[in-house]
Formats: C-alpha cells, sequence, structure tokens
C-alpha cells in the first residue's frame, strides 16, 4: 500500500504545471489564468435504440481561448468524467503552443461504451451529440474544432461534418468544423497515422542528440533498441509499425488490455495487429509468450517504453519498479504526478506527452488549412517542380554519357529525384520538421537552465510562456 496519495488526473496535470511556473516569472494573475478551464459543459440527451430511450452524458470542456479555434479530441468510453476531460483539455492548450499549432486547448467526451453498439447506432448517437455542440457553437470551424481521440476515429469524424453541413448550408468553410475525417470528406492523407509517426520522429530527434541519449544511459541509434509499447490501438500500433520496419527497433513486448506478450526476440507487429482485428484480443495469439497480467510487463527490461493507451497506467504502485531508462508517453497522462517523481529521482529520461503526442494535432493543423484553403497540399507546384527537376537530369544524363564508364547515375537516383512530392510526403514533412522544432526549443530550456532537470518542465514553460506572450499581446 502507498503511503502517498496518488493525485486525479486533473490535480495531475496541476500539479505539474505548478512545479513549472514556479521557475518563471508570471505575475499570479496569469499565471491562475493560465491555469484554469475556462468552461466545460455538460449535455445529456436521449437517443431511442432498440425501441428504448437510452440517455448519454457528454462534455466538451475549453481550457484555454488564447487562440481560436480551440482544439482536441472527442473521447468515447465508459470511464470519461468531467475531471478527466479537463485534464485533457489542459494538456491540448499546452501541447498546441509547443508545436504553434495557432489554437487553444479543448477536448470532449462521451460516457459510452463504443463496442456495445452496431454501426447505425453509433451515427445516431454521435449526430446527437453533435447537434447538441454544434447548436452552441462547441463546434466550429472558427471557434471549436474537435478531432478523434480514444474509441473515435475518422467514421465518427465524417458523421459530425454531416451533421455541421447541415446545419449550417451555406457555410462554405464547413468541412473545417472538425479533423480527422476520411479523405472523401474532406481528410487529408496522414491523419491516421499521424500521432504514431510524430511519435517516431520524436524518438529518432532524440536519438540524434548525444547529451540526451546520455542522460538515459543509451548510445547509437534506434537500431536494435528494445521496445515495450502499451495498448496496440491507432498511435501505438503505428508507432510500433514504424519504429520496427523503418528504424530497426525491436518489438519485445506488447500489452494490451485484456493480457501481453513478451518475447526477447521481437515480435511481428503487423501479425499481432491482425490478430487483434480479427478476434477482437491478444488472447490466442502466442502462448508460449503471453501473459495473462499484462500490465506487470510495464516493468520489464527495455530500452524504451512506450505508454501508447490510458491515463495514470504508471502510477505509485509500480513506478518504483519500472525498469526501462527512457519513456516516451504517447498516451495522454500515462505517468501521474506522484510516478513522474519517483521515476524522475531514478534518473529515468521521460518524453512528455505534449510533445511526444503532439503529432496528431499536427496534421490536423494541416487538415483544416487545407479545409480553408480548398486545395490539397502540392497541387499546384508539384508538376513544376518535376519540370524543374527534369532539367537538372537532362543535364546529368549528358554528362553521363560524356564520362562513359567513368561515372554514372545511382541507380534509382533519377525515379527518386524526379517525382514532386505529393500530399502525405509534404504532410509527413511539416510533421517531422514540427517534431524537430519542438524538441529543440524543449532542450534548450533543459540544458540551457540550471534549474530545470527534465523534458517535461522544460516543455511546459517553453508552452506556458508562449501561452502567456499570446494573452499579454492581448492586454492581459
Ligand atoms: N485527440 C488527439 C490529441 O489528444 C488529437 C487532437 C486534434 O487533432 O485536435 O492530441
Amino acid at each position: 500500500m502507498a503511503a502517498q496519495k496518488e493525485p486525479g488526473f486533473r490535480e495531475s496535470v496541476n500539479l505539474m504545471f505548478n512545479r513549472a511556473v514556479a521557475l518563471m516569472d508570471l505575475s499570479p494573475g496569469l499565471e491562475e489564468k493560465i491555469r484554469v478551464c475556462n468552461a466545460t459543459y455538460t449535455v445529456r440527451f436521449g437517443v431511442r435504440l432498440r425501441g428504448k430511450l437510452h440517455t448519454f452524458t457528454g462534455y466538451r470542456s475549453v481550457h484555454s481561448e488564447h487562440m481560436e479555434p480551440v482544439k482536441g479530441g472527442i473521447r468515447y468510453a465508459p470511464t470519461v468524467n468531467q475531471d478527466e476531460v479537463e485534464a485533457l483539455a489542459a494538456l491540448m492548450t499546452f501541447k498546441c503552443a509547443l508545436v504553434e499549432t495557432p489554437f487553444g486547448g479543448s477536448k470532449g467526451g462521451l460516457c459510452i461504451d463504443p463496442r456495445e453498439y452496431d454501426e447505425y447506432e453509433l451515427e445516431q448517437i454521435t449526430r446527437r451529440f453533435a447537434y447538441e455542440l454544434i447548436k452552441r457553437d462547441l463546434i466550429n470551424p472558427a471557434q471549436n474544432v474537435p478531432a478523434p481521440d480514444m474509441g473515435t476515429g475518422e467514421r465518427e469524424m465524417a458523421w459530425i461534418a454531416d451533421q455541421y453541413a447541415r446545419m449550417h448550408t451555406t457555410d462554405i468553410n464547413a468541412r473545417a468544423c472538425v479533423t480527422g475525417k476520411p479523405l472523401d470528406s474532406g481528410g487529408i492523407h496522414g491523419r491516421v497515422e499521424a500521432t504514431g509517426r510524430g511519435v517516431q520522429y520524436a524518438l529518432q530527434e532524440f536519438f540524434r542528440h548525444e547529451d540526451d541519449k546520455k542522460e538515459a544511459g543509451l548510445s547509437g541509434d534506434l537500431e536494435g533498441k528494445r521496445i515495450i509499447v502499451q495498448g496496440l490501438g491507432n498511435v501505438g500500433y503505428h508507432a510500433a509499425k514504424f519504429l520496427s520496419e523503418e528504424d530497426g527497433a525491436k518489438i519485445v513486448g506488447v500489452i494490451e488490455r485484456d493480457g501481453g506478450i513478451l518475447d526477447p526476440e521481437g515480435v511481428d507487429i503487423e501479425k499481432i495487429h491482425a490478430w487483434m482485428q480479427k478476434h477482437g484480443t491478444i488472447r490466442g495469439y502466442a502462448d508460449t509468450h503471453f501473459r495473462e497480467d499484462g500490465a506487470s510487463l510495464l516493468e520489464e527490461e527495455c530500452d524504451i517504453l512506450i505508454p501508447a493507451a490510458l491515463e495514470g497506467v504508471i502510477n505509485l504502485s509500480n513506478a518504483k519498479r519500472i525498469k526501462a531508462p527512457l519513456i516516451i508517453e504517447a498516451a495522454n497522462g500515462p505517468i501521474t504526478a506522484g510516478a513522474d517523481e519517483i521515476l524522475r529521482h531514478k534518473g529515468t529520461v521521460i518524453i512528455p506527452d505534449l510533445y511526444a503526442n503532439a503529432g496528431g494535432v499536427t496534421v490536423s493543423y494541416f487538415e483544416w488549412v487545407k479545409n480553408l484553403s480548398h486545395i490539397r497540399f502540392g497541387r499546384l507546384q508539384r508538376r513544376q517542380e518535376e519540370a524543374r527537376h527534369r532539367l537538372l537530369i537532362n543535364e546529368l544524363e549528358r554528362l553521363d554519357r560524356y564520362l562513359g564508364d567513368a561515372w554514372s547515375m545511382t541507380p534509382d537516383f533519377k525515379e527518386k529525384y524526379l517525382r514532386g512530392a505529393d500530399e502525405l510526403e509534404l504532410v509527413r514533412s511539416g510533421l517531422d520538421d514540427t517534431m524537430r522544432e519542438a524538441y529543440q526549443a524543449i532542450r534548450e530550456v533543459w540544458h540551457g537552465r540550471e534549474d530545470v532537470h527534465d523534458l517535461r518542465m522544460a516543455a511546459y514553460i517553453v508552452s506556458i510562456d508562449r501561452v502567456a506572450r499570446s494573452y499579454r499581446s492581448k492586454g492581459l
């Protein structure tokens, strides 16, 4: 039994915020203005399903409107509550500031287990929830723009976008009322993979810095690094897939809600994912490596631990036993404030959620811009870029002929160089740049200030400072 009391999620975020502002020079009034959640709207609505009226409870919380629209996902889970939605909305404020997306922070949630309803029922529920939020401008391209989160995805976003369009038939920017939509409803290439891709780019950037690796007692690059990932949902799956397939990392453990698999030789993420898609569980996939108590795998030996599921999974009860020297928070709030303290004292390096999982909102920003500009990225310049590259290739070919056997172009250079960037490449490039820039801003504070000892504090300081500047420039 832990002697210390575990704070709730909202309190945990507040404690982290307080630790950061103690190192800053903000006026107490401004500090309080940034800390508090501006508003939380609670709605209870009824939907007739299976011949009976069901009442659902949903929330949309707006943490900070220093920039508008405010941004943040909508979560479907039976555990959703006001405390959680407000904590997540606060994290969105800091996340958006950190990766320089021009948004305030918001979050929504619906208390529902989506697995208990069929597609038609979920559509009725989603449209009704969206209707309640839209009529109060809590979904609006200029004011509040939701996105997917746990339990929701492209399908729900398409329903929300359509519901908004039906209620605003003459709004030419209607599609920008929500992001994470499917491509044929105004979505953008690369949004589904974005959060996992961002986790990969964050780790790649971390591994570019010798000093930072040394803090975690690691060296070299991602090749061969042993990774345990918790949660094979959209974020965990994409992160594990890219890190293993493209960077040569070894996924040695996968943790799911109903068990885990640990194999020091490395697991095949695609196979496990396919199994889970088919059977809805990780059980039965590989009996020899299966563990009933999945969460105990968080404490196994590895180089990098990626919690990509729920908040609070690393807490006072298990923090002491976590062996990973590097943890990257792909989920929001997976480490409680108490656990964070224990891990910091142990010397564990933590790449914090507000940075690590910001890939989702970054690509949401690109989608929102695409919707407002009504043109896909790359459409104007792609062929012109190819034509200019063709000029260079023609010259190189002339040189190739002239030099004979002495020199020739690398085999696939011509093909690669000639191809102008499509939307997916541009999105990935924008995301990579965003993750690098944000990390560099954080590490500058981490290494530049004597009183800052961890990446989380550095990240909070960078983002709170940006939010404060924005409030100050409004005269507050
Ligand atoms: N729900 C995601 C998050 O927690 C994405 C938010 C967004 O794209 O607006 O960051």
